[in-house]
């Protein structure tokens, strides 16, 4: 039986699992100096907390959920996205008891039934990241400041577009006046966006057909309908946006897939991956705390995709491999190979990623070896090396050799050269 994957899910090999790695240490390195701690929350979680958080009417809760029903009974799901996970571990455990705004992130795979494209998955992975307990502009700017630099960090080039959808005071009349706008084309507009008239009217602003986005030709747009306090909001995050000088685009007609979004929402955007444009997204979602039984706090987060991050990362560098061994020894005869298989562990001990071989092949198999291995230095330990009481050390990039001393403190040395 010949057993593979399930389409639309990816294994990711040790030849390209370099740009994942780099990505997450970039980021949990810059995540920790704008002050955020890690989250790990499970990947199973009751139904009704997506539903609740996300919403009845979007695309994800619709059509894209992995549920199903589990031995007790209950509904579950894989989840689609980490903020719902985050918060209501969140709520569940009182975390804003603990400090007075919290940053928090996570990192991990994702799932969606969707139809599979290049950068497209069914487990997907994100970095998700939230900060609750704040609705000041300052960090909202500071979010997508950090969003900006994990990208520029990496060498990716993308833009920023950024919007505010509102509140639930002001949101209600632009909801009636697109509606207004859009019952009068009816006819002319495609099935989704006739369905998303009555359910959910922000949404038809996304549609990609050709034809309803002619109809949209001069809609209300969102900006034009915010009450004082959203449009002061948004004006204080784009003035703080410009004193970092961080380049963003104002579009009116982004509106996000997810009901629970208030105020400022973000994407960053790509022009290198198709149609497959969004590298990350966001906003701010002031109720979604309190919706989820929790104290009445603001928050906002933004999801970057790790599949369209390296995918952009192997245009610009290839394929990246898990990195390869700084040292291969290669030992010939039994006293060697005791000596040699001592000298790993040694090497190991003092921090070096050391490899021989169990076998004891001849010296050409076992130099192929450690060409294989991508081994920065070989050391050659033969039973001539041996007798002399030394080991050649060879650089394998300059090919330079030189001989060291057979003592206690071989291991050591071999660490202090090969790290400098
Ligand atoms: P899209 O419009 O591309 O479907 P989205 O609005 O559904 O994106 P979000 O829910 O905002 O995406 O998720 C944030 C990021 O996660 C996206 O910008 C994208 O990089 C990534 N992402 C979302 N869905 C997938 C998927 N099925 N496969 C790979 N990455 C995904
Ligand atoms: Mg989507």
């Amino acid at each position: 039986m010949n057993i593979k994957a399930l389409k639309g899910f990816k294994d990711i090999l040790p030849t390209e699992v370099g740009s994942w790695q780099r990505v997450e240490r970039v980021a949990r390195d810059l995540f920790h100096r704008y002050g955020f701690a890690e989250i790990r929350v499970p990947v199973l979680e009751s139904t009704s907390l997506f539903k609740r958080s996300i919403g009845e009417t979007t695309d994800i809760v619709e059509k894209e959920m992995y549920t199903f029903t589990d031995k007790n009974g209950d509904s579950v799901t894989l989840r689609p996205e980490g903020t719902a996970a985050v918060l209501r571990a969140f709520v569940e455990h009182s975390l804003h008891l603990l400090q007075p705004i919290q940053r928090l992130y996570t990192i991990g795979p994702m799932f969606r039934h969707e139809r599979p494209q290049k950068g497209r998955l069914r487990q997907f992975h994100q970095l998700s990241v939230e900060v609750l307990g704040s609705e000041e502009p300052m960090v909202d700017a500071e979010l997508m400041a950090m969003a900006w630099q994990l990208l520029t960090e990496l060498g990716v080039n993308v833009s920023l577009e950024i919007n505010s959808l509102g509140c639930p005071e002001c949101r209600p009349n632009y909801n009636q006046a697109l509606r207004d706008f859009i019952d009068a084309r009816a006819e002319k507009l495609c099935d989704d966006c006739n369905r998303r008239r009555q359910t959910n009217p922000l949404r038809v602003l996304d549609c990609k057909n050709p034809n309803c986005q002619e109809q949209y030709q001069g809609v209300p747009l969102l900006p034009d309908f915010l009450c004082g306090g959203c449009r002061d909001h948004f004006g204080e995050v784009c003035r703080l946006l410009d004193l970092l000088a961080i380049p963003y685009k104002k579009n009116a007609f982004m509106v996000r897939g997810l009901d629970y979004y208030t105020r400022t929402t973000f994407e960053l955007i790509t022009r290198d991956l198709g149609a497959q444009s969004a590298v990350g997204a966001g906003g701010r979602y002031d109720g979604l705390v309190a919706q989820l039984g929790g104290p009445k706090l603001p928050g906002i987060g933004f999801a970057v995709g790790m599949e369209r991050l390296t995918l952009l990362l192997e245009q610009l560098n290839g394929p990246q491999a898990d990195s390869g061994s700084d040292l291969f020894i290669v030992a010939l005869g039994e006293a060697a190979r005791n000596r040699a298989f001592l000298l790993t562990q040694e090497g190991r001990r003092n921090g070096l990623a050391v490899l021989m071989d169990p076998a004891g092949r001849s010296m050409k198999a076992q130099m192929k070896q450690a060409d294989k291995f991508q081994a920065r230095y070989v050391l050659i330990m033969g039973e001539e090396e041996l007798a002399k009481g030394i080991a050649i050390l060879r650089d394998m990039a300059s090919k330079a050799q030189e001989e060291l001393a057979l003592g206690d403190e071989l291991g050591k040395e071999l660490a202090v050269r090969i790290n400098k």
